[in-house]
């Protein structure tokens, strides 16, 4: 397996831990979680001692939140390692049926649905995934093929599952998640000769860049 160069951010971390994201960014949490041992021990640091940082904490302004938050990660980054390695919760949740198939190779079995050429998608409807607005999607992306340019109007994780591709924020391979905003714009590009399988959660409609992809959006759910 390739190393792991992008992880969620430490903030989507904290929430996953506090149980404050949606089903279907804890379901890419989990299995990136499952492929990253640095974040499952972030995730198992940070269950075992959010409880003592609280209880310990002086009445805080709600103004003063930033703050807090720098602390709890100036604790959790100075804290030794627990040993040994304790499961987090995350081996309590079930992966989506789809992902394995894809993870194993067969995923030329589902039933893709044509974007555009060469781009196809699967949004994942099982019923606790969609209770927040929120979705799950698996994307599929020929060699050579990119995305047209697009900014998030929410928040947007992507994990590689298989292939792999490029964008302005760097190289991502399997396993690899791009932890996505508003203020981000990018075109990301497969690269190598394998398709690009991803999982993509989000919490409101990707915003693209130009013409075409906007007035097509509404027939692509996307
Ligand atoms: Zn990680």
């Amino acid at each position: 397996m390739n190393p792991i160069n992008h992880h969620p951010d430490e903030a989507t971390l904290l929430s996953y831990a506090a149980g404050a994201l949606s089903q279907p960014f804890v379901v890419l949490i989990d299995c990136h979680l499952q492929q990253c041992p640095q974040c499952h021990e972030k995730i198992f640091k940070a269950e075992a001692i959010a409880g003592e940082f609280i209880e310990h904490s002086p009445p805080i302004e709600a103004s003063n939140c930033e703050a807090l938050r720098d602390s709890f990660f100036a604790t959790l980054n100075s804290e030794p390692a627990p040993q040994p390695l304790a499961p987090s919760g995350s081996s309590e949740h079930q992966l989506p049926a789809e992902v394995a198939v894809v993870l194993s190779g067969r995923d030329q079995k589902l039933p893709w649905r044509l974007i555009v050429p060469g781009m196809h998608s699967i949004t994942l409807n099982s019923s606790d995934l969609h209770s927040s607005g929120s979705s799950l999607k698996l994307l599929r992306i020929a060699p050579g093929r990119n995305l047209p340019l697009h900014s998030h109007r929410g928040s947007e994780l992507t994990m590689v599952l298989r292939g792999a591709f490029q964008d302005e924020l760097g190289c991502f391979r399997a396993g690899d998640v791009a932890d996505l905003d508003h203020e981000i714009e990018h075109q990301p590009i497969t690269i190598g000769n394998e398709a690009c399988t991803c999982l993509i959660a989000v919490d409101a409609p990707l915003e693209f860049k130009s013409l075409v992809p906007n007035l097509l959006q509404p027939f692509i759910d996307f």
